[in-house]
């Protein structure tokens, strides 16, 4: 599902990622951890074509997208990829339905269509009644459900997730976790999940430990 070979990235003279390779299987979900400046964001970036790459290749559900053009890409990111972020950068002046269908719309769906879609997900994901609710009106925990309403609702083979519970008390955060292995258990998504929460971790199918710009445990 996920293939990264040979990834190397600098900033300036700062070498961040000193040559990673990774295979993730469909459906996994895998976490990355390691202390702060090893350079767990800047891979998940990588990975979510947010950002090249100096050297190596990324292979996302059989394409590799070193080989498309800025065009593509974007198409790309945006149908197979749904990311989610420790602040759920939800629009402040559009609902929570709305905030849900700039993915579908950015992919081309009707309104009609990114409505019917972004209310089904919505309603999946518990959150029928918060529909029309602007973000400042919905708790912590629902304002980051329902960016994972809108990571989903492209129905992407790979959720990125950058400390996705770093901002929620301890009663949401457990229940943000449990909605990735539901989401996985029933749709059959693959997730990387960057986080400084053990807890988490420990949970994931599997830990890759990021030192210092290189891969120092994978299990
Ligand atoms: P944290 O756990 O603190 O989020 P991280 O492991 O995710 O850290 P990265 O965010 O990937 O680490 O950053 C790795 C290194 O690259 C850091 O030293 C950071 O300052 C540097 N860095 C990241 N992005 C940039 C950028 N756009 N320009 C310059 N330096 C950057």
């Amino acid at each position: 599902m996920i293939e990264l070979s040979g990834i190397t990235k600098s900033f300036g003279t700062l070498q961040v990622l000193k040559g990673i390779d990774l295979l993730i299987g469909k459906g996994e979900i895998v976490s990355i951890v390691g202390p702060s400046g090893a350079g767990k964001t800047t891979l998940l970036q990588i990975m979510g074509t947010l950002d090249k790459a100096d050297a190596g290749t990324v292979i996302l559900n059989g394409t590799e997208v070193n080989r498309l053009k800025e065009k593509e890409l974007s198409a790309f990111r945006n149908q197979q990829i749904g990311f989610v972020f420790q602040f759920h950068q939800l629009l402040p002046e559009f609902t929570a339905l709305e905030n849900v269908m700039i993915p579908a719309f950015i992919s081309g769906a009707s309104s009609g269509d990114a409505m019917k879609r972004a209310k089904e997900t919505l309603d999946f994901l518990g959150l029928a009644e918060r529909a029309s609710h602007k973000p400042a009106e919905l708790s912590g925990g629902e304002k980051q459900r329902v960016a994972v309403a809108r990571a989903l609702i492209n129905s992407p083979a790979v959720i990125l997730a950058d400390e996705p519970s770093g901002s929620l008390d301890t009663r949401n955060k457990e229940e943000l976790h449990q909605l990735f292995f539901d989401l996985r258990d029933k749709l059959g998504q693959t997730f990387v999940i960057v986080t400084h929460d053990e807890t988490l971790a420990k949970l994931t199918d599997r830990t890759i430990h990021m030192v210092d710009g290189r891969i120092s445990i994978d299990r």
